[in-house]
């Protein structure tokens, strides 16, 4: 046990956790550059397996966008395309790395097959077998990438619900939307579906034309300016090109612009997934250039958008002489475009490209070429993008598990309930017990059989890392029962220690705290680790904890390898017969052992407790004492952690919130003390000493 004097106090312990996570050059380079290695990975269907995802096709040959394959069957004819995920979605997995997954479309819009060609994902590395993985990517085979597909069970009828893999929900929630979007944007990319499918969204109008400063202000035309001096015509600062430019389709800008009949005559004009795009320019130059009138293509301008690069024709065109609204200025030049293809999005920023060629002076003919950009990104009060079918994941997980939420918050608020009114809860000794019985069995029937929500050191990790690099709400969020327990967790261990989670609610704890019982019911004997011993080993569980996350900067996968000794994983996440037999021997170790010695792991390994216990350490409430507790010592007969010290006192890092001795401490029944100062009430009349023993006993009977 911890005396007052130990050299590992809570003070300490939270320095050295500290220090810890705010170590960051404990950070590996090595890991920093195997991440940007796999994310720079390309395609290559003659070494990846494209053949096997895409049937039907013989042949394979890169896209000339360079971002996907296209296979071809026998007759030379397109039959599908592939891609890697990293190409077109930045998904990251619960690694908070993405998952490298090659991903099939036919001309159908099907997705063919999707493959994980490489994935830092713990959960999976470590205890869940890759099978599991395997299975879950197949699910998406021959179904059309335009459904929505929910990871859970869900009551939508025109959802598919795939089964999400038992105790790596994030990994699942994340696998969902890379292979479902890396299938839509390569679709919107080869043209088997238009943005506007893949990501739908409106435009909202208003009634009156803006004014040219109101949508100067608004942003709904943005200014692209190059200078004589950029394009090395001159020295002067002067515009040579000045471009307004914005989408035209909300009317009180198109008709602010184009005017009343235009704009009608236009919008009318355009096909599903078109849009316009209006261009002009105040200064001398021009954007239009001589190619357009030459051959019909226009050279100087073009649009960018995420991979997608749009270039006008004439045919897309339209010259706007002037601009409707009268506070606009002159113009010298301006132009109507069509938006075409469904490749452009509304919703997303994108760059007006502006090629100008600089004259350098070497010679009559030779010119240099440099781009100007800006970028416009429509407000949502102008473009409003639907709720997506495929909500982040986090959002997906938390509808799916309403009723889990609900049965988990129901127990946990029930647990607050005891310890916010445990004046009342445990002024019975033995309707306390029955109630923390009830709770243990509670634990680990429903948080770990049902609701298989161990808490982890691995969620630690998670934190550790959270706190160096990127901090990712969602990654939190994404377990919502993992996330409710953290809430939890922190609140009860600050209020009432880190025994409230440990002693009530922890489906592993209260497993060993059962089998505990069992033991004494089946008479078997129990195995008391001498006092010397126990002080020592009770350290254990820090040293664990700290060398487990200085490891895992260095070697993650190690660190989540190790942190199998907490055997949640292999009592409620994996089935036993896919454990290796090292696994299965040390739960056996464990659950034996729990017969014989009280919550062994508890005390003396378990490395969360260890984080809990510095969490928990400055308690604001810890179970009541009194002054005459120092003398009588009862309670500690009754505290199986051995938490109460010689003096009376409570070791906070070893109490696991039982409220025996509070119960004990209410009861006048039980607390000799207490029943002494009744007897002593009861008498008419008392003897000198009596007297003092009763004034010593009332003094001595104040909480400390
Ligand atoms: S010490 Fe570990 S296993 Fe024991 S109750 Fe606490 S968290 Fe659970
Ligand atoms: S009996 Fe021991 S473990 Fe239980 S609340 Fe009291 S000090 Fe804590």
């Amino acid at each position: 046990m911890l005396g007052r004097d130990s050299r590992l106090t809570p003070s300490r312990l939270l320095a050295a956790m500290v220090l810890l996570i705010f170590a960051p050059s404990l950070s590996s380079p090595a890991a920093a550059e195997k991440t940007a290695e796999s994310e720079r990975r390309t395609l290559d269907c003659s070494a990846d397996p494209c053949a096997a995802l895409l049937p039907g096709a013989s042949a394979f040959r890169p896209s000339e966008r360079g971002d996907h394959w296209e296979g071809l069957d026998a007759r030379g004819e397109i039959v599908g395309w592939l891609a890697l995920s990293t190409d077109f979605v930045d998904v990251k997995a619960y690694s908070g790395k993405p998952m490298l997954t090659l991903v099939g479309l036919d001309t159908e819009g099907l997705i063919t097959g999707a493959r994980v060609l490489e994935h830092s994902e713990p959960i999976l590395l470590v205890g869940i077998p890759e099978k599991a993985l395997t299975d879950f990517v197949e699910f998406y085979t021959a179904k059309p990438a335009l459904s929505r597909f929910v990871v859970g069970r869900t009551l939508e009828d025109n959802a598919f619900s795939v089964d999400a893999i038992s105790g790596a929900t994030v990994t699942a929630l994340s696998q969902n939307i890379t292979i479902v979007e890396t299938a839509r944007t390569l679709g919107a990319e080869v043209g088997v579906f238009s943005v506007a499918e893949v990501r739908p969204g409106h435009f909202i109008h208003e009634e009156t034309p803006w004014t040219f400063a109101q949508m100067l202000e608004g942003e709904l035309l943005q200014r692209l300016t190059v200078s004589e001096k950029a394009m090395g015509i001159s020295e002067s600062q002067e515009a040579y090109v000045d471009l307004y430019f914005g989408i035209a389709d909300p009317s009180h800008i198109g008709r602010a612009v184009l005017g009343e009949r235009n704009y009608d005559h236009h919008i009318g004009k355009l096909a599903e997934g078109e849009y316009l795009l209006v261009v002009f320019n105040t200064a001398p130059g021009s954007f239009k250039g001589s190619a357009f009138v030459r051959g019909g293509i226009f050279d100087r301008i073009r649009v960018l958008q995420g991979l997608r690069e749009i270039t006008f024709r004439d045919t897309d065109y339209d010259n706007l002489p002037d601009i409707a609204a009268d506070d606009a200025p002159e113009i010298n030049e301006g132009a109507l475009f069509v938006l075409r293809g469904g490749r452009f999005d509304p919703g997303e920023p994108y760059d007006l490209v502006f090629l100008g060629s600089r004259y350098d002076k070497r010679g009559a003919f030779s010119r240099e070429f440099r781009q100007f950009s800006a970028t416009q990104q429509l407000p949502d009060s102008v473009y409003h993008v639907e709720a997506n079918s495929d909500e982040e994941p986090w959002r997906q997980a938390w509808k799916s598990r309403t009723a889990d939420i609900l049965l988990l918050t129901t127990f946990l608020g029930l647990v607050v309930l005891v310890f916010v009114f445990r004046r009342h809860s445990m002024s019975n000794p033995d309707s306390a017990k029955r109630l923390h019985v009830a709770s243990l069995f509670v634990a680990f029937g429903l948080v770990g059989l049902y609701l298989r929500a161990p808490v982890s050191v691995t969620q630690i990790f998670t934190l550790q890392e959270s706190a160096l690099g990127e901090w990712r709400w969602s990654l939190f969020l994404s377990d919502p029962l993992i996330f409710i327990l953290w809430l939890f967790i922190t609140g009860v261990s600050l209020v009432w220690g880190r025994g409230v989670f440990c002693g009530w609610v922890c489906p592993y704890g209260s497993f060993n705290r059962l089998c505990y019982s069992v033991g004494r019911r089946l008479g078997l004997p129990v195995f008391r680790v001498p006092p010397r011993i126990h002080r020592q080993l009770t350290r254990l569980r820090y040293v664990i904890l700290f060398t487990l996350c200085i490891l895992f900067f260095w070697n993650s996968i190690l660190a989540e390898r190790m942190a199998e000794i907490e055997p949640f994983k292999s009592t409620f996440l994996v089935s036993a017969w896919t454990r290796s037999p090292a696994f299965i021997a040390w739960w056996l170790v464990l659950f034996a052992a729990s017969f014989l010695v009280y919550r062994p792991f508890c005390r003396y390994i378990c490395p969360l407790g260890g984080g809990l216990t510095i969490l928990g350490s400055h308690r604001i409430s810890p179970p009541r004492r009194r002054a005459f507790c120092e003398s009588c010592k009862v309670c500690s007969r009754d505290c199986l952690p051995g938490a109460i010290r010689p003096d009376g006192t409570i070791d906070t890092l070893e109490c696991l919130s039982c409220m025996n001795c509070e119960a004990t401490y209410r009861s006048r029944d039980l607390c000799p003390p207490l029943i002494g100062l009744d007897q002593l009430a009861e008498k008419s009349s008392l003897t000198a000493a009596e007297e003092a023993k009763r004034d010593r006993l009332l003094i001595e009977a104040r909480d400390i």
